[in-house]
C-alpha cells in the first residue's frame, strides 16, 4: 500500500509517501520559523495562510521525489485535528480533494495518533501494546496503546505541556523561538545544579504532570538577575527531565503487559529526555524505543504511517468528516477529567 500524508495542524506544513511495509519514499517539510519568530510564537492566521501557499508545491514535490503520480497512492491520510483550526482545515480539505480527485479513500488522521505510531514506522519491532510518554508542544500524556485506534490514557498534565514550558522558558530567558531545541543548546553550557526549581507533583501517587508552576519559578530566577541563562535553562531541562521520569516510573505499574517504554512528540528529540528515559527502560527491564529525531517533531511521513496503519486495520473515512481543534485520543479519559486537559 502506497499512502500520502498530509500535515498541517500547527506551523509545519509538510506531505510525504509511506508504503504499509515502512518504506518512506519522500518526505517534505516547510517550516514556518522566519514567519511566527517576530512574535515569539505561532500565529494561527499566519499558519493557515502559509500552510495554504505551501501544501500543494509540497505535495507535487513530494510526488516527484517518489517517483510516482496522485493516482498511484492507495489513500490519502491527513492531519484532521487536535491542533491550530485554520491550519487542520487547509490540509483536511487538500486531502478530501486529492482523495476525491484519485478515486481513492480518505483517512482523517489525529494528529496524536501519529506521534503515537511513529515509533513503529522506525522500529519494525515494535508490537502492541507498549507504555508511551507522547511529550509535545500541546500535549504531555502517559498512554498505554493497545493497538492502531485503542488508546489508554493514564495520564495528562494539569496545567501546561512540556513542549509548552520549553517555550515559555526560552521567550522568558531570551533564547529565541522555536524554544526546546535553544533551551537544550544554553542547558549544554550551563550547571543544572546552580538554581533550585521545583518538581512540581514529584512522588504524587497518581502519574498526572504539572508544569505552570516550574515556569513561575524559572521568572522568578531570571528576575531575581543574580543567575546566568545558560545555568537556569539547564536547572529547567534538569526538573522537567525529573518530573518525566517520576511520573513514567508511577504509570509503569499500570502498564502491565507492555513490551517496551516509548517516548514520542517534539520533546522527544530531546537528548537529556531520551537518556533519561532510556535509563527509566532499562531499569524496568523493558526495550526502550524512540523515533530518529526528524520523525519526533511535525512531519508528515508519521501521518502517512498512521493512515498506513489505519489502511491496514479497514479504517477509513467519509469525504464529510469535520476537522477538529480538540480530539482526544481515549475520550473515556477525557470525560472522566472534564474539560481543560
Ligand atoms: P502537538 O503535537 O501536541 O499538537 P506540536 O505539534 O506543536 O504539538 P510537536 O511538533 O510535536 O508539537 O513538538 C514541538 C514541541 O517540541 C515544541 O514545544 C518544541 O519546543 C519542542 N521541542 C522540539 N525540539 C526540542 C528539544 N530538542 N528539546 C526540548 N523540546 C523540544
Ligand atoms: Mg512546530
Ligand atoms: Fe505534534
Amino acid at each position: 500500500t502506497l499512502i500520502l500524508g498530509l500535515e498541517s495542524s500547527c506551523d509545519e506544513t509538510a506531505a510525504a509517501l509511506v508504503q504499509g511495509d515502512r518504506t518512506i519514499l519522500s518526505h517534505r517539510l516547510a517550516g514556518q520559523e522566519a514567519a511566527h519568530r517576530p512574535y515569539g510564537g505561532v500565529v494561527p492566521e499566519i499558519a493557515a495562510r502559509a500552510h495554504v501557499e505551501m501544501l500543494m508545491p509540497l505535495v507535487e514535490a513530494a510526488l516527484a521525489d517518489a517517483g510516482c503520480t496522485l493516482g498511484d497512492v492507495d489513500a490519502v491520510a491527513a492531519t484532521a485535528g487536535p491542533g491550530l483550526i485554520g491550519g487542520v482545515m487547509v490540509g483536511l480539505v487538500t486531502g478530501k480533494a486529492l482523495a476525491l480527485a484519485a478515486g481513492k479513500p480518505l483517512i482523517a488522521v489525529n494528529h496524536l495518533e501519529g506521534h503515537a505510531l511513529s515509533p513503529r514506522l522506525s522500529d519494525p519491532d515494535l508490537e502492541f501494546p507498549y507504555l508511551l510518554l507522547l511529550v509535545s508542544g500541546g500535549h504531555c500524556q502517559l498512554l498505554f496503546v493497545e493497538g492502531v485506534d485503542r488508546y489508554r490514557r493514564l495520564a495528562t498534565t494539569i496545567d501546561d505541556a512540556a513542549g509548552e514550558a520549553f517555550d515559555k522558558t526560552a521567550k522568558l530567558l531570551g533564547l529565541g523561538f522555536p524554544g526546546g531545541p535553544a533551551v537544550e543548546i544554553a542547558a549544554r553550557r550551563g550547571d543544572a545544579g546552580k538554581v533550585p526549581l521545583p518538581r512540581p507533583l514529584l512522588g504524587s501517587p497518581d502519574p498526572h504532570f504539572s508544569f505552570a508552576g516550574l515556569k513561575s519559578a524559572v521568572l522568578r530566577a531570571r528576575d531575581a538577575g543574580v543567575h546566568d541563562a545558560d545555568d537556569i535553562a539547564a536547572s529547567f531541562q534538569q526538573a522537567v527531565v525529573d518530573c518525566l521520569v517520576d511520573r513514567t516510573r508511577r504509570a509503569l505499574v499500570h502498564a502491565e503487559g507492555a513490551t517496551a517504554l516509548v517516548v514520542a512528540g517534539g520533546v522527544a528529540a530531546n537528548g537529556a529526555v531520551r537518556g533519561a528515559l532510556q535509563a527509566v527502560a532499562a531499569a524496568a527491564d523493558l526495550r526502550f524505543v524512540a523515533p530518529p529525531l526528524w520523525l519526533c517533531t511535525d512531519n508528515a511521513a508519521m501521518i502517512g504511517w498512521a493512515g498506513a496503519e489505519r489502511f491496514a486495520a479497514g479504517l477509513f473515512d467519509p469525504l464529510d468528516i469535520a476537522a477538529r481543534p480538540r480530539w482526544p485520543l481515549d475520550p473515556s479519559a477525557e470525560k472522566a477529567r472534564g474539560a481543560g486537559v
